[in-house]
């Protein structure tokens, strides 16, 4: 089979690539690892930056959103125990948050990947990537039991941290950039109304962080040991100490019931660079992860879609410059987001082995965030999302 784009992962990455190249008549396949189920069943990102809310709705993808997300017009961050600093982000900075889960972007991208009759290729093993440094690479694997060759113009490796995309090129040409936190976070969705806002807590005890999904639906986090396992998490227990966590009158608001997902997963920041070789262009947590404190990794896998789409349609118009400068520009925005989450970690959460010293730096910067107006618009401007290229 020859196509002009094989895309490796269909998570919102791949497929929000496929929905750009659908619109604008470029020809691909899509070949994802695990089924069409599975994926819909991860439970990830939801918030979106605003420059996210406005890609959807420009390539109309943007009704459901529109219908069911929530708009979040502050960011709230409980410290020394009963204070709550709000950043009206709207005020700074004129623009907002949408709360809508990752799950309903991946339903919405797959309704309309079905609309348009592309091919995925779900539940695909041994996929192996040939030639990727020459104008004719391919794909090789196996679906149903049946060997299968893509012949293609570009590869789009939009395959995730743990894919097969990055690993092809070669060691020589990567050079990798990578922090690990010394916590997890472990995390429950609960068939329960939200809190009406985010609410971040930096507490004695250690992070918190109230979230939603929809009206229906929350999504709560506490910091934990990264050795602590979810079954030494019971509802209760974790319930009691996200309240003790919260402002007393916060977390009074909150409507416990039974959890309907519970996961601990551990914070890391890597960037591999370049995001390109040869005819392989990376997009997505194929490239790069951030801890999740500043709901980003969605984001930027958004955003390098949006490059990505718009260099490979342009080459087909016969313009390469978009294509010549993706990994730097994409680069750009990727660590504009991974400084801005390792700091709001570094900010928001109690480390091991932090000193007095270290602890009333923090505070002193929680202080100095709550007075200052220019410290809340930085905080806005990336928060919301930084502008793209
Ligand atoms: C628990 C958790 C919470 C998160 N919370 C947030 C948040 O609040 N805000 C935020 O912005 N981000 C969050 N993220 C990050 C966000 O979910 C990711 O950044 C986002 O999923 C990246 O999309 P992607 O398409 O690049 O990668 P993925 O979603 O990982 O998709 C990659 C796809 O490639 C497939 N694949 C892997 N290997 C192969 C292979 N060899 N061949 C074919 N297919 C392959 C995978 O099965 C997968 O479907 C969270 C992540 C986790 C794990």
């Amino acid at each position: 089979m020859h196509t002009q784009v094989a895309i490796i992962g269909a998570g919102p990455a791949g497929m929000l690539l496929s929905h750009l190249l659908n619109r604008a008549g470029v020809e691909h396949v899509v070949i994802e690892r695990v089924s069409r189920e599975y994926v819909l069943s991860r439970i990830r990102a939801g918030v979106l930056e605003w420059g996210t809310v406005e890609t959807l709705r420009e390539c109309g993808l943007g009704d459901r959103m529109d219908r069911e997300g929530h708009v979040h017009e502050t960011i709230n961050i409980a410290w020394r125990g009963e204070e709550v600093l709000t950043v009206d982000t709207g005020e700074m900075v004129g623009k907002l948050m949408m709360g809508y889960g990752q799950t309903n972007i991946q339903e919405d991208l797959y309704n309309a990947a079905d609309t348009a009759g592309t091919t995925i290729f779900f539940e695909s093993s041994d996929v192996e990537l040939h030639d990727i440094a020459t104008e004719s690479p391919s794909v090789t694997f196996i679906c149903n039991g049946v060997g299968e060759r893509i012949d293609c113009d570009f590869i789009a490796g939009c395959d995730g941290f743990h894919g097969v995309s990055r690993v092809s090129i070669p060691a020589s040409v990567t050079t990798e950039y990578e922090k690990e936190y010394p916590f997890g976070w472990l995390g429950i969705l609960s068939e329960t109304p939200p809190l009406p806002h985010l609410l971040y807590a930096n507490s004695s005890r250690g992070f918190a962080l109230c979230s939603m999904r929809n009206q229906m639906l929350s999504r709560y986090y506490v910091q934990c040991p990264l050795t602590d396992s979810v079954d030494e998490w019971s509802d209760d227990r974790f319930w009691a100490e996200l309240f003790d966590r919260l402002p007393h009158d916060m977390a009074t608001q909150i409507q416990t019931g039974p959890s309907i997902e519970k996961s601990i997963a551990p914070l890391r920041s890597y960037v591999a660079e370049p995001m390109s070789y040869g005819r392989l262009y990376l997009a997505g947590d194929a490239a790069h992860i951030v801890p999740p404190t500043g709901a980003k990794g969605l984001n930027l896998a958004v955003s390098d879609v949006r490059y990505l789409s718009r260099a490979i349609v342009d080459h087909y118009a016969g313009e390469d410059d978009y294509l010549e400068s993706y990994s730097a520009m994409a680069l750009r925005r990727v660590w504009g987001a991974v400084r801005f989450s390792w700091w709001l970690t570094s900010l928001l959460h109690r480390f091991p082995d932090q000193t007095a010293f270290d602890q009333r730096a923090q505070e002193q910067e929680l202080g100095y965030l709550s007075t200052s107006r220019a410290a809340q618009t930085a905080l806005s401007e990336q928060y919301v999302g930084l502008p793209y290229e």
